[in-house]
């Protein structure tokens, strides 16, 4: 077969202690996934779950042990950090109930989905899509995968961000509003799930913007640490 240009390179993500990578097919986003994070983004909590996707070609991979590099995108003055376990999916499937939705999950990894804060707030305000604001190029950072069944208690883990040594965000796995499972349950019966799909499954509270210089490690128990610097 011959293309009329070269076909883009497979995004991947390196899977710890395998020479084997995973590659990337879609990233979908849980919006307003934590309490306290949905507050301090004004709304109440209470709300079934819902999704956005970013291109694959967003991701940022970082190998572990290495500080990556996340440029600084273009058009904003409000570049949020929002640390986020990642699910990897494994296996194709739709109307994938709660209970079973282990059976699809490959492992976890830790990403950052990054916000231009500005613009999404103003695509907000005139009813319109946020793609500005989610979905432009490396805003979607993250670090290897590890596999599920090297992380039995995923569930209790924490989740913290430092910015330049600071702690910004902290909070545990346990508070998703939406659970992993419930979250495969409600994303697969409107989308088929397919193996490479990555899911963020949404931020906990104290979201703010980084700067050029900003150095970023992204914690979650049991999972390689994510380091960056903003530049
Ligand atoms: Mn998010």
């Amino acid at each position: 077969m011959s293309f009329v240009f070269n076909p883009p390179e497979i995004v991947s993500v390196p899977v710890t202690g395998s020479a084997q990578r995973f590659p990337a097919h879609r990233v979908y986003c849980v919006g307003r996934n934590y309490e306290e994070h949905a507050k301090e983004m004004g709304f109440t909590g209470r709300e079934p779950p819902f999704f956005f996707l970013k291109p694959a070609d967003a991701l940022v991979v970082i190998n572990e042990g290495e500080t990556g590099a996340l440029p600084y995108p273009t058009l904003t003055q409000n570049f949020h950090h929002e640390i986020e376990l990642v699910v990897a999916i494994g296996k194709a499937g739709k109307n994938i109930s709660a209970k079973d939705a282990h059976e699809y999950i490959f492992g976890y990894a830790i990403g950052l989905d990054m916000t231009r804060r500005d613009l999404q707030n103003d695509m907000k305000k005139q009813g319109r899509p946020w793609c500005i604001g989610k979905a432009f190029e490396h805003s979607a950072p993250i670090g290897p995968i590890t596999k599920a069944s090297q992380l039995p208690h995923i569930q209790h883990a924490q989740i913290e961000l430092m910015v330049d040594g600071e702690i910004r965000q902290t909070s545990t796995i346990e508070k998703l509003i939406w659970n992993i499972g419930e979250i495969i349950e409600h994303l697969s019966a409107a989308w088929e799930l397919q193996p490479g799909d990555l899911i963020y499954s949404g931020t906990p509270e104290g979201v703010a913007a980084v700067e050029r210089g900003n150095v970023l490690i992204g914690k979650v128990t049991g999972i390689p640490d994510l380091m960056l610097q903003v530049v």
